[in-house]
């Protein structure tokens, strides 16, 4: 049975307000969404018949400024995992420390079985139905998993014809020539590098050579790849939904790797990459494992046989909590989601920054920012563990409650 992630997301709350003397008021309200909405969407289908999908926006808080979150479209989208990732959200905006606050949306629906008409027209029902309740300072969406830039122009446009104006910043990730920023596609990938790096960095380990294993190959699997191997860590095994391969001397070329894949429609038959099973790839004799694809990856079973000695949890909520007391008890250490994929939120903050005051940055000065922005909660999460004896996830979620608190 799947992992509910609203219970896993609970479970980390309650955990790290056990260990503050955190106000009962302010625990009741992180611990329920502020608001929750749920809409229906009739669509007539190109073929004339109609259908009704749900779609789901969940406003979880906005102590530290507008909700801020992605808008995911997949068949799994149900309201307890829009309300985990909601939740996930208001953490991860206080630890990067960007002023915005959580909020997730999506909608339940495979957008593979939908024409591109018929996508856009869902997308704009959705929009109508929420533009009540979003705005560049009440509320702002943003992309995630299968609604990219062209979905995001989409809400934007829709939004500005229901008011009325052009509002830009009313949702970010939206395409380099209407308003998106640069950096932002390479942003979680590049984000997740640095805090790997200030991790290790303060804990005087060197990157360089350590091999490291890669689970979804979309984009942030695969800037984070091109950065590691960059930066002179050893990639040597990737998975994607279909197949998974390994090369003992690293694969230098991701460029090509990728090429590959969209040929090919999978890695398989790769040059002097070797096959092996998808479920192997975090379980790898390596030094490092990411998964960077979907919740609930590492179940108990899989913690078990981990062998890495890093976790990098590249995707949301990839380890559930039983999990996670293996991964201790074996001295494993995790760097957890809300810290090691906010690049992503925070270049979607520079993002609505520059379209609210009219700006244009140069990529090289967005990178500059991200960095100083992972190694700075990267550095806080870290202190918080050492000073207080408690893991990293525990740690990052402490840093973000205290910011929390003390608005
Ligand atoms: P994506 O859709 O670009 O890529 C997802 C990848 O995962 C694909 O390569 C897919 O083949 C692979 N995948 C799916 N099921 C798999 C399986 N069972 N085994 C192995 N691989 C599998 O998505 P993305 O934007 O790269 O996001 C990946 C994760 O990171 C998600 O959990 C997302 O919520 C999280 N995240 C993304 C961002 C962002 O900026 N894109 C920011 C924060 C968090």
């Amino acid at each position: 049975m799947r992992a509910n992630p609203w219970e896993t997301a609970q479970a980390q709350l309650q955990k790290a307000a056990q260990s503050l003397s955190l106000d009962p008021l302010l625990l009741a309200r992180l611990s329920q969404p502020d608001r929750v909405v749920e809409v229906s969407l009739p669509l007539r289908m190109d073929d004339g018949s109609v259908r009704v999908f749900s779609g789901f926006r969940v406003q979880h808080n906005n102590i530290r400024g507008p909700y801020k979150g992605g808008t995911r479209y997949h068949l799994d989208v149900d309201m307890d995992e829009v309300k985990a990732l909601a939740l996930w959200m208001t953490f991860k905006t206080a630890l990067i420390d960007i002023p915005f606050g959580g909020g997730k949306g999506g909608i339940t629906v495979d957008p593979k079985k939908l024409s591109a008409t018929e996508l856009e027209r869902l997308t704009r029902e959705y929009v109508r139905r929420l533009a009540p309740v979003i705005g560049p300072n009440i509320d702002v969406p943003g992309p995630d998993l299968n609604a990219g830039s062209t979905i995001m122009q989409l809400i934007r446009d829709e939004y500005s014809l229901v008011v009325g104006s052009d509002t830009p910043a009313v949702v970010t990730g939206k395409p380099l020539n209407k308003g998106g920023s640069e950096g932002r596609t390479e942003a979680t990938g590049l984000g997740g590098s640095f805090a790997l790096d200030e991790i290790l960095r303060l804990r005087s380990v060197s990157g360089k050579g350590k091999t490291v294993a890669i689970q979804g190959f979309g984009n942030v699997g695969s800037y984070l790849a091109r950065y590691l191997q960059k930066a002179g860590y050893k990639v040597v095994a990737f998975s994607d939904s279909k197949s998974a391969v390994f090369s003992g001397k690293g694969f230098n070329d991701i460029d090509s790797l990728e090429a590959f894949k969209k040929e090919h429609g999978s890695f398989l038959g790769y040059p002097a990459a070797k096959a092996i099973r998808n479920d192997e790839i975090l379980t790898l004799p390596v030094d490092i494992v990411v998964p960077a694809a979907l919740e609930n990856a590492i179940t108990a079973d899989v913690a078990k046989q981990v062998k890495a000695s890093v976790v990098l949890e590249m995707a949301n909520g990839p380890t559930t909590p039983e999990a996670e007391e293996i991964l201790r008890a074996n001295n494993v250490m995790v760097i957890p989601d809300i810290l090691a994929n906010s690049g992503g939120v925070a270049v979607s903050y520079f993002e609505w920054s520059q379209n609210m005051n009219d700006e244009r940055w140069f990529k090289a000065d967005v990178f500059k920012r991200l960095e100083k922005k992972m190694r700075a909660a990267s550095d806080a999460v870290y202190r918080t563990a050492r000073e207080r004896g408690v893991t990293l996830r525990d740690a990052a979620y402490i840093v973000a409650i205290e910011r929390l608190a003390s608005e």
